[in-house]
């Protein structure tokens, strides 16, 4: 099957999705009460597919809906507001050449991701932000889906530590090498030949901080950028140890 199939198969699995009775409910609970802000939307309110170019070869992995913005508008890291983490996560992107656009407003807003595809650890948005283990392991199948239908991926970007792990367990399922760990900026490579950077999540928390700041996510898109633009090496079939830069 070609990856425009996949990814709508994947996307039909992952909107019609109830295996987490918890989440479900909290996302519909969302978008009864509303947001002041927001109470003429018609919220989504139903898991959220991850979204961009089918040729991508960058593959981004963030936590979760927000419950107000993705569970709002229906699309990854959009709707955040002013000075939220879908804003500061596009304009990473856009500086980078990852976006035509610096801003996620709405799903109609006529953003395009390239040669770069946004999704999640879990797709429905999460009381506190704070996901359960096993919502985060009932949720591992669609990211799986979504990874198998896009076959030119060579760098994978988590955002922050529950998005790593998931992207861990994704890469490194089926190898004898130590497990990496997190750090801002941390940079794996993997035995298939694929690369995986670990950034601090954009969240508000740690953005407003300080914690994560504009030039700190550039630096990891333009080394993913780097990375991206040598040939492609072949896959090696023999676990090898991960070697790690920081
Ligand atoms: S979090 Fe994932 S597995 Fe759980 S209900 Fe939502 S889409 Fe399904």
């Amino acid at each position: 099957m070609t990856t425009p199939i996949l990814l709508s198969l994947a996307r039909s699995r992952i909107i019609s999705c109830t295996r987490c009775s918890r989440l479900r409910a909290y996302c519909r609970a969302i978008a009864r009460q509303k947001r002041r802000a927001y109470r003429g939307d018609t919220y989504w309110a139903r898991p959220v597919p991850g979204f961009g170019d089918p040729k991508a070869r960058l593959l981004i992995v963030g936590l979760a809906p927000a419950a107000h913005g993705a569970n709002r508008t229906g699309r990854m890291f959009t709707g955040d507001g002013p000075g939220g983490s879908g804003d500061f996560l596009m304009a990473a992107l856009h500086r980078n050449g990852f976006a035509n656009i610096a801003t996620s407003d709405r799903a109609d807003d006529g953003l395009q991701l390239r040669d770069a595809f946004l999704t999640a650890a879990v797709r429905c948005a999460p009381p506190a932000n704070k996901p359960r283990p096993e919502e985060i392991g009932a949720c591992a199948d669609h990211l799986r889906a979504e990874f198998d239908a896009l076959p030119r991926v060579g760098v994978v970007v988590a955002l922050g530590r529950i998005a790593f792990d998931a992207s861990v367990r994704l890469l490194a399922a089926r190898t004898e090498a130590p497990r990496p760990s997190f750090g801002h900026g941390r940079e794996h490579a993997l035995p298939d030949g694929r690369t995986l950077i670990a950034c601090y999540h954009p969240s508000r928390q740690n953005t407003h901080t300080g914690r994560l700041t504009p030039a700190m996510i550039d630096k990891v898109f333009s080394r993913a950028r780097q990375l991206l633009g040598r040939p492609r090496r072949p896959a090696q079939r023999r676990a090898v140890s991960y070697r790690l830069k920081r």
